[in-house]
């Protein structure tokens, strides 16, 4: 389609991208980009990172205002979308009705809220305006509780202990970022973050969050006068489910990112789309899936593209001096196998599903570029060369 009405409900990373992109391949009709928050689409990486150290808002607005007047793109901003109505291909927010040809469901996701007495009084790290009320309890000396070791909850630490805070990190599970990356790298970073003088428990669920502190489950008492609540995340998947779509830990689309409704999409923390390399249903929480999403979303509806999304996922988390990279997606129970130089590779079975890199910007690189190639790596190619990526990079630039 080149025109017609293209409705984006959520203004964040991917539902900007989307907007942005739909011009960019040449979409001549109406793009309405609707989201629940105040001003400007903004990235959400620097609220856990710099933000909390600098507090500059404005350098987190992915474009200033004359973007949105130049590619016409009406961003219709503190706008909860209430409904889809699919028979009358609208969306419904209040007694406001936006008609669409075509609906992008771009809502991200929200913080996992566990079933824990007190929880009311935690704080919450997902939008500028979190960061900026954390920012406030920063301003003088804490004795700070962190609920979750993944990367929010340890960026968020690092900082606060670099300025000073007493900080203690609770995770449940037994290792740190369990979800995301291999022993080793659990470790390592466990070690870097005790250095710091985070004290941090691990295999102790948080059974509750009182005045003064929160309560393990072994019945260990931390004091703190603030508690942040980083234990995973929710899609926001519930407009979808109730307008009928297929809804399972997230808004389930083809590899086009196509819904089964023909005029609806979805992208980003809120979709649920095949693995392109195992055919497993994921769903990815980061810029670069959101961004590569809205991409191909565009493509799609503007050029008619059947391209699928085959991007080799990355990510990435800055806590203290350490850049934290993995390219490609491995499971928790995937094998390890750890290089002299500090990179991990992970292996199902004989295939390799992912390199974790602290600090090594080339062996990302090169994972990336090598895994985004037509036949998988495996272990019996890599095991004679030290697991080092580099004469594979070569012997790809030579074909
Ligand atoms: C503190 C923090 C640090 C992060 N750091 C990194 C990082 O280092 N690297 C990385 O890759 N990723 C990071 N992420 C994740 C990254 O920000 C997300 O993956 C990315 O923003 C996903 O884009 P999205 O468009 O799917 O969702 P979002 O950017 O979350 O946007 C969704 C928008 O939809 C709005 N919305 C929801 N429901 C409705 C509704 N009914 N009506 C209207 N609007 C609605 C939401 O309020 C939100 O504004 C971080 C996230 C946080 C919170």
């Amino acid at each position: 389609m080149e025109s017609g009405r293209i409705v984006i409900v959520g203004a964040g990373q991917g539902g900007f991208q989307a907007a942005a992109s739909l011009r960019q391949e040449g979409f001549r009709g109406e793009i309405v980009l609707i989201g629940d928050e105040t001003g400007l689409p903004y990235q959400r990486p620097p609220l856990s990172k710099a933000y909390l150290k600098t507090g500059v808002a404005d350098e987190l607005e992915l474009r200033p205002a004359a973007f949105f007047e130049a590619h016409d793109i009406t961003l219709v901003n503190a706008t909860r979308v209430e409904a889809i109505d699919r028979e009358g291909k609208a969306v419904v927010a209040g007694d406001r009705r936006f008609p669409y040809d075509h609906l992008i469901i771009a809502t991200g996701t929200r913080n996992l809220r566990p079933p824990i007495p007190g929880l009311e009084r935690t704080v919450d790290l997902r939008t500028l305006a979190d960061a900026a009320r954390l920012r406030d309890h920063l301003a003088g000396p804490r004795r700070i509780a962190v609920i979750g070791g993944g990367f929010i909850g340890l960026e968020f630490a690092a900082v606060a202990r670099a300025l000073g805070h007493t900080v203690t990190v609770a995770e449940a599970a037994t290792r740190l970022m369990a979800r995301v990356v291999s022993p080793e790298v659990s470790a390592r970073f466990l070690d870097m973050h005790r250095g710091m003088g985070t004290e941090v428990l691990l295999g102790q669920p948080v059974a509750e969050v009182t005045e003064t502190g929160i309560a393990l489950a072994d019945g260990t008492v931390i004091a703190a006068d603030m508690v942040l609540l980083a234990a995973g995340v929710r899609p926001n998947a519930e407009l979808a489910a109730a307008a009928g779509l297929t809804v399972a830990n997230g808004v389930v689309v083809d590899t086009q990112l196509a819904t089964a409704d023909p005029d609806i999409s979805a992208l980003g923390d809120c979709a649920v789309f095949p693995d392109p390399r195992t055919g497993r249903p994921v769903r990815l929480e980061s810029v670069q899936a959101a961004v590569d999403h809205a991409r191909t979303i565009a493509k799609r509806l503007v050029k008619g593209s059947t391209d699928a999304y085959a991007a080799v996922p990355w990510f990435w988390s800055d806590q203290a001096d350490w850049k934290l990279q993995i390219a490609g997606l491995s499971s928790p129970e995937d094998d390890s196998v750890l290089r002299g130089d500090g990179a991990v590779l992970r292996f199902d079975g004989d295939v390799l599903t992912a390199v974790e890199t602290i600090n090594d910007g080339r062996t990302h690189m090169q994972a990336r570029r090598l895994m985004a190639g037509d036949a998988p790596l495996t272990r019996d190619a890599l095991a004679p060369l030290d697991y080092d990526l580099g004469p594979l990079m070569k012997a790809s630039r030579g074909r």
